[in-house]
């Protein structure tokens, strides 16, 4: 039996091109750009997926709520939201889209490997949280346990569940490529998470392993293929030599092997995946 992977769109937004991507630098001058920038970019998607294996039904993030744009979800003094422009539709949620396709939230999705807690990432926490496992890093939970710093990072731990309290998934799987060790998430070793930080600490992308071809899910630590070609770090993260050298791993895995790469934020995403397009690095 295959897997299947499907992509869900929770909105799109539309960030500052110094969001996208600033050079490597002085982190609080890359944030002053960022909060001083007056441009937008076009519109971006936020993807969550949805990996359909024999073992269960596995989500790679949650994208965000449309409960996002009810006044007080954020607080006033989270700035960052304040320099994008978000456009969700009240049934864009990810609960009421796996509804849609016949899948329960709540009860029929095995695991949930978010690759960070951006609000962006972990915004339908609330729509899955009850039997499905969550899983993080344990390296990024460490970053963003705490409410104060996690909220000013870009996440909304307000919106979180209550006793929310993320699983750590395990480094106990195989070195694959540029990875020295992997976190096995189905027992055939077809899914696997594996650390790209930088974007933010601990960062998570996934690797599944499909019969003749490979998907990679890298989440937020490449916007683009055109700006992970070009070795284009996101503008904002705090690390960006980490950043910049888990796109470096990224490209050394594909040019190993025959990869279809999908971004979160790439419209794109889902014509590669339709056409299993391979990236090529350049
Ligand atoms: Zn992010």
């Amino acid at each position: 039996m295959t897997i299947n992977i499907r992509i869900f769109e929770t909105g799109n937004i539309r960030v500052r091109p110094s969001q996208m991507t600033q050079p490597p630098g002085n982190v609080l001058l890359r944030r002053f750009r960022f909060l001083t920038d007056r441009k937008f970019t076009e519109p971006i998607p936020i993807f969550a997926f949805l990996i359909e294996h024999p073992e269960g039904n596995f989500m790679f993030d949650l994208g965000e709520t449309p409960r996002c744009v009810q006044p007080g979800y954020y607080d006033w003094w989270q700035v960052g939201h304040h320099c994008v422009s978000m456009n969700i539709k009240p049934n864009q949620g990810l609960g009421e889209q796996l509804k849609t396709i016949g899948i329960d939230p709540k009860n029929d999705i095995k695991a949930v490997i978010i690759s960070h807690l951006h609000s962006d990432h972990a915004g339908g926490l609330p729509d899955v949280y009850g039997k499905p496992e969550i899983y993080t890093s344990e390296a990024h939970w460490n970053a963003f346990k705490s409410p104060f710093y996690a909220t000013l990072e870009g996440a909304n731990p307000k919106a979180w569940p209550e006793d929310f309290q993320p699983r750590f998934l395990k480094p106990d799987g195989p070195a694959i490529g540029p990875w020295t060790k992997s976190y096995p998430i189905t027992s055939d070793g077809k899914i696997v998470a594996v650390d790209t930080p930088g974007h933010v600490p601990g960062h998570l992308s996934v690797i599944i392993f499909d019969e003749d071809i490979t998907f990679l899910l890298v989440g937020d630590a490449a916007y683009s293929l055109d700006l992970l070609d070009k070795e284009l770090i996101d503008g904002i993260n705090t690390e960006p030599l980490v950043a910049l050298e888990s796109q470096r791993k990224i490209k050394e895995f594909c040019r190993g092997r025959d990869v279809v790469v999908l971004p979160s934020h790439e419209y794109d995403s889902v014509r590669r995946l339709e056409a299993k397009e391979v990236y090529q690095p350049k």
